[in-house]
């Protein structure tokens, strides 16, 4: 009896009734498919309503709630205000825009709840097997080695901090006192933010990072970058690294990552190069040419999330030297070292190969997208989205009314609607408002950047749901709005 009593008031999250909360659960799968097969029919954006950033802002919860109620809230106010990456229409900033088989993985991988950091269990071998993969892809050494990570960003600061260590390897227990000149490190104008911010975090200081100028192609200048290594020598300073772009975020230039590769070996230093998303293309023949020397790097970023259309989050680094990788991160700890059987034996612990210790498995959506849409998906794809880019390109040449801002190295197209007989600053302003009709009226999202002090309207296209047609449509509308604009003023 008393047993009964102490047994009833035990607690758990587990549903009280299975069975309802599969009902729920097999009626969020049905919403979600229904959600992603009509996303054409949908706005591109939906400004998020009034009610539904109150319901954001509901008291700490203190008495459970019903799980349907809960859903419906979802439902009714978080879900149709989407980023909405998964629009085909989406083509801003660099955003992938997932898949329905993605989003089950996903599924999968919350419902085993693996923490993918130690001990001898599947998904530490599944992600071995995506690391692999990926060296492959890249034309790394399978010898190197890798880790899996949110995004680029935290990508590349993991390698520069393998590159600091590369440096000098008393950093890691002295501190950069270690250190006598100032660690030196270069990259074109064109190097995405994250990495100046990487190079602040790990102590580097932005002031080191040095921002070689590019050419009317937005490639690193050779010349400039010889220059600058040999009179930072001469001042005293310790340059450490070279960081190559493979896709450049504003126009999608490729440095010319073979000399780089040269110049690095030439003064011993660390080449890392930010393929993000412009690494990609490597699975590409056509690209052998382009994206020459990318294997050559010491280390090597890229995102699942963005061209290869992964589900958020998931990106992968490379470093082509595995002792110096794990010597960069590991600590012997007592409560983690690997024991000869059982649940602590297996692969050595991922969290010797970077910062974070407790990290979910990402690899499995990884895993199985590569699995079932294969390679050559990805190829045929990738050729698709490259191809729109050109397409769009001469579309906004055809148009008296429209002018392309720079080449179109990739996938990412800068245009501006011109009229003739408006000043540079009247046009940035009219080009920013017709971005934001653009998107306020649902039509389509791109973004934007400057490029030499002049506003553009930014078309990046990692969307494996983009069709010819939705780029007659943006410079359809670019142009009825610019005209508009104009007529009214
Ligand atoms: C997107 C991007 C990054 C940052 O990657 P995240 O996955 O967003 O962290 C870095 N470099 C380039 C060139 C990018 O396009």
């Amino acid at each position: 009896m008393k047993e009964e009593a102490i047994l009833t008031e035990e607690k758990t999250l587990d549903p009280q009734d299975w069975s309802a909360l599969n009902e729920l659960g097999h009626r969020m799968l049905d919403d979600l498919f229904y959600y992603l097969e009509t996303v054409r029919q949908r706005p591109v954006y939906s400004k998020p309503t009034t009610a539904a950033i109150a319901s954001a802002k509901q008291p700490l919860p203190e008495m459970p709630q019903d799980a349907a109620s809960v859903y419906k809230d979802f439902y009714t106010n978080v879900l149709p205000h989407n980023t909405n990456n998964i629009h085909p229409r989406f083509w801003a900033w660099v955003q992938g825009s997932g898949t329905p088989f993605g989003m089950l993985a996903d599924m999968l991988a919350a419902g085993m709840n693996a923490n993918v950091s130690i001990g001898d269990n599947m998904p530490m071998y599944v992600e071995k097997q995506v690391i692999d993969w990926s060296k492959e892809m890249m034309g790394f050494p399978d010898t190197a080695s890798g880790i899996l990570l949110s995004g680029a960003s935290l990508a590349n600061i993991t390698a520069l901090i393998v590159a600091r260590h590369h440096a000098n390897r008393d950093i890691k227990t002295k501190g950069l006192q270690a250190v006598t000149g100032p660690l030196t490190i270069y990259g074109s104008s064109e190097t995405h933010n994250c990495v100046l911010k990487g190079v602040e975090v790990i102590g580097i200081g932005s002031d080191n990072f040095r921002k070689v100028p590019v050419d009317d192609n937005y490639r690193i200048r050779i010349d400039a970058l010889k220059r600058m290594i040999m009179e930072d020598r001469a001042a005293g300073c310790q340059p450490f690294c070279i960081v190559g772009n493979a896709g450049t975020v504003n126009t999608g230039a490729i440095d010319p990552l073979h000399e780089l590769a040269a110049i690095a070996r030439e003064h011993q230093l660390w080449l890392h190069v930010d393929g993000a998303f412009g690494a990609i293309p490597r699975l590409l023949p056509e690209f052998a040419d382009q994206l020459k020397g990318l294997e050559l790097a010491d280390s090597l970023s890229f995102d699942f999330h963005k061209w290869l259309y992964v589900n958020y989050e998931a990106a992968c680094v490379l470093i082509r030297d595995p002792e110096l990788h794990r010597e960069a991160f590991t600590s012997a700890v007592n409560y983690l070292t690997l024991h000869e059987r059982g649940l602590s034996a297996g692969p050595d612990s991922l969290n010797n190969l970077g910062m974070e210790l407790s990290r979910g498995f990402k690899a499995l959506k990884i895993w199985m997208s590569l699995k079932h849409h294969g390679l050559e998906t990805y190829r045929q794809l990738i050729r698709q989205n490259l191809q729109q880019a050109q397409y769009l390109a001469e579309l906004v040449q055809l148009q008296p009314e429209l002018e392309l801002l720079a080449p179109v190295p990739l996938n990412i197209v800068n245009f501006r609607y011109d009229p003739g007989h408006r000043t540079e600053q009247e046009l940035n302003a009219l080009n920013k408002e017709i971005l934001m009709r653009l998107h306020e009226q649902g039509i389509a999202a791109p973004s934007y950047t400057v490029l030499n002090g002049k506003y553009t309207i930014r078309t990046a296209i990692t969307n494996h749901r983009s069709r010819l047609e939705d780029f007659e449509l943006l410079v359809k509308e670019a142009v009825r709005i610019g005209n508009q604009l104009t007529q009214s003023s």
